[in-house]
């Protein structure tokens, strides 16, 4: 099977999944999407209320905003994969609970190890959280870590990780939203062999 029926048969099983409470509100599973073929991944928190009832991610104000980001990196939406830490919404879109995301964590596993993505970039505190620590390193808050990267081994896949905000908090906000963009814009360099981040050992 290619990655691509592979990924899908993943979104099937997330679509029936029923490991935490979170499947008891939800209408739709938001397994995510795209080809990944551009080597690049990009990790949200959980679906909001639109992707829940889209059954996709990113595709509230949050997500055109995200889009227009992806583009300004050079890069089109259908060829990244787009993806949150839990794939079901938390009620009152609430943060998601540890043991929430420690139940959903294997079919993020999963799709890095189906994707190897080169490239992962996590959109906010817990996204960057989950893979400092799926990474094996302490994660010390957006202020010291965003828009910073580092290469590590995440599910048994060599990544690059970068760091940066979730668009969803720079919409009401035009610094964020500078720095977001700032960041979106070192994209290109961090897929470049070159130029990727520094190691786990530089960092901590
Ligand atoms: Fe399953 Fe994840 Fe949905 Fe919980 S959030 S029901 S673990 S798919």
């Amino acid at each position: 099977m290619d990655r691509l029926g592979e990924l899908e048969e993943l979104a099937n099983e997330i679509r029936s999944c029923t490991l935490c409470r979170l499947h008891e509100n939800r209408i739709n599973a938001v397994p995510g999407e795209g080809s990944g073929s551009s080597g690049v991944m990009f990790i949200g928190e959980a679906p909001g209320r639109s992707e829940d009832e889209m059954g996709r991610p990113f595709v509230g104000r949050a997500g055109q905003l995200l889009t227009e980001l992806i583009s300004l990196a050079g890069l089109r939406r259908e060829d990244v994969y787009i993806t949150n830490v839990v794939k079901c919404r938390p009620p009152g879109n609430r943060d998601p609970l540890e043991d929430e995301i420690r139940a959903c964590l294997p079919y993020l596993r999963r799709q890095i190890q189906i994707l190897r993505p080169r490239l992962i970039v996590t959109l906010g505190r817990h996204a960057a959280k989950t893979i400092a620590m799926e990474a094996g390193r302490s994660f010390r808050g957006m202020t010291r870590e965003r828009g910073r990267s580092y290469i590590a081994v995440v599910a048994g896949v060599e990544v690059t990780i970068f760091m940066t905000y979730h668009p969803a908090a720079a919409l009401y906000n035009p610094g964020l939203l500078e720095r977001l963009r700032e960041d979106f814009m070192k994209i290109p360099s961090l897929l470049s062999p070159a130029k990727r981040g520094a190691t786990l050992d530089d960092f901590l």
